[in-house]
């Protein structure tokens, strides 16, 4: 296994690594008084970069500036097809970058190039081409009231207005930085809003390359702030600042829950893409060489750190014992290995703490009963490698069936009717996603009403794409991403009555 960052990076790349890391800020590239802090490439333990480490004073610094620009006639006052014809320049940008910011993504997250720059780039590209076209079809709608006004005589005429919410806060993870920040800042600079970024402490390095590209778009100065830093400091005071009308968040049920306390002072409008623990049914009728390959995807790909990661599968008995040999011989085939390097299918975990949670919920199920049939250890080599592992002879009870681990681990139920798949399947307090393998057009149609989830995939497993709205139930989140849906969140409406 080669875990050793390749030798041959680009000049673009290095220079980048090299360049010191500092906020944007009001236009300007500014130092943190906290100092810096280092970057890691997970893969090799190594050193990758210093940015800077932003605290309560450089949030309040960007919220300021944002606050600013919001009503600043070179923004407020740019029309929108300028306003639309910018996003579209920000993803010509992304474009023209794509190799180097998936490169930094390697380097920075883990994940393998392919990931990077098949999936994750023209994902972040596609977010800010849909958003530019929604630039210029924002508006209002015109009303007649049915209630009566005093004095008689007089009638009522409304039309509503469409704001831009205000100052946005963009808290962003890990597991897929640029892709992620993407998808908060295309649909906020569509609507006209202003942002104050920060991405997540490990993988800071897309967000300050996204940053010139900005710039070089032509987005004027403060429409989007980037604050790099810890969760409990910058982006404490992030969520807490008063001057922020909303906040876009992407990460863990639990930061969730602790951003909803932050919010309280303002009340804060809150969108929140947490955790899951998304189940995928496997019927009787499946077509293997279709739900083998595309579970090995859904389950395993950026190493299982991906929300809608197939935790949880449930197979037809009939067909339980062979699905789960062909998954599990196709796991232990995956190769781990440097991201950049080619040969490898899968990257490391985010870091040695991580890959350790990820062992102990695996060694925890084993001391209970489960049998890994793939995997079920670290690999060894490089810090937080861990194999791809396909459990069996689980219990709904048990930790690893009930909480995200967010790494490359499922487990296989057997099922003998759909009724039963089902319910086992929605017992759960997540609600993210779930997948449907069979070829019978009544029983997916039966599942995807039945499952309590935001998507429902048949046939695949998680496919994204910025059309399609993308949200939570339970305790999977609030609100949607994507689509129509996911603009609203960046709009206030505002009646306007005219008594006439
Ligand atoms: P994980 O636990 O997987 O690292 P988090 O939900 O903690 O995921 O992180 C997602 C993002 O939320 C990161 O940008 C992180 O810095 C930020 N974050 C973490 N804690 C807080 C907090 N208390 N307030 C605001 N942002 C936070």
């Amino acid at each position: 296994m080669t875990v050793a960052a390749p030798d041959t990076l680009s000049t673009e790349t290095r220079a980048a690594l090299a360049a010191p890391g500092k906020l944007l800020i009001g236009g300007d590239w500014v130092d943190a008084e906290g100092g810096t802090f280092a970057t890691h490439d997970p893969a090799t333990g190594g050193v990758l970069a210093e940015v800077a480490r932003g605290g309560r004073g450089e949030v309040d610094a960007a919220v300021g500036a944002a606050k600013e620009a919001l009503g600043r006639a070179d923004w407020a006052g740019m029309t929108p097809a300028d306003r639309g014809a910018v996003l579209w320049r920000i993803a010509d940008l992304i474009e023209a970058e794509a190799d180097v910011l998936s490169e930094i993504e390697v380097l920075d997250q883990g994940k393998t190039y392919a990931t990077a720059r098949r999936g994750e780039l023209p994902g972040a590209i596609a977010q800010f081409r849909y958003y530019a076209g929604f630039a210029t079809k924002i508006h209002g709608t015109t009303i007649r009231p049915s209630i009566a006004y005093q004095p008689q005589g007089r009638q009522v005429r409304a039309h509503t207005l469409r704001e831009p919410i205000g100052v946005v806060a963009a808290i962003v993870p890990w597991n897929s930085p640029l892709l992620m920040a993407a998808m908060k800042l295309a649909p906020a600079l569509a609507a006209g809003c202003t942002l104050v970024l920060k991405p997540a402490e490990q993988t800071p390095l897309t967000a300050l390359m996204l940053g010139r590209l900005l710039e070089r778009a032509g987005l004027p100065p403060g429409v989007v702030n980037i604050v790099t830093g810890f969760g409990h400091e910058a982006g404490a005071a992030l969520a807490a600042h008063e001057d922020v009308a909303k906040v876009a968040f992407t990460g863990s049920t639990a930061t969730g829950r602790a951003l909803l306390d932050a919010a309280r002072g303002n009340l804060k409008k809150l969108t929140l893409e947490l955790g899951g623990k998304s189940p995928a049914l496997v019927l009787a009728d499946a077509d293997l060489d279709l739900a083998v390959p595309g579970l090995m995807r859904g389950i395993f790909a950026n190493s299982g750190q991906v929300c809608v990661a197939g935790a949880r599968v449930y197979v037809d008995r009939k067909i339980a014992g062979a699905f789960t040999d062909r998954l599990a011989a196709e796991a232990d085939r995956l190769r781990l290995g440097h991201g950049l390097d080619p040969a490898s299918d899968l990257g490391p975990l985010i870091g040695p703490d991580h890959a350790a949670k990820v062992a102990a919920y695996v060694e925890a199920g084993k001391r209970a009963g489960a049998e890994a049939v793939a995997g079920g250890r670290l690999a060894g080599e490089g810090p937080a490698f861990y194999r791809p592992t396909v459990l069996t002879g689980v219990r709904p009870e048990m930790a690893l069936m009930r909480e995200e681990i967010f790494g490359p681990v499922t487990a296989v139920t057997p099922f003998d009717d759909i009724d039963e798949a089902l319910a086992l399947a929605n017992d759960t307090e997540y609600g993210l996603a779930t997948s449907v393998w069979t070829e019978s057009l009544s029983a997916a149609t039966r599942a995807s009403e039945s499952l309590r989830a935001g998507t429902v995939w048949v046939n695949c497993h998680s496919y994204f794409s910025p059309e399609l709205p993308k949200g939570g139930h339970g305790i999977s989140g609030w609100g949607y991403e994507n689509g129509a849906p996911g603009l609203e969140n960046y709009l206030e409406t505002k009646t306007v009555c005219l008594s006439v």
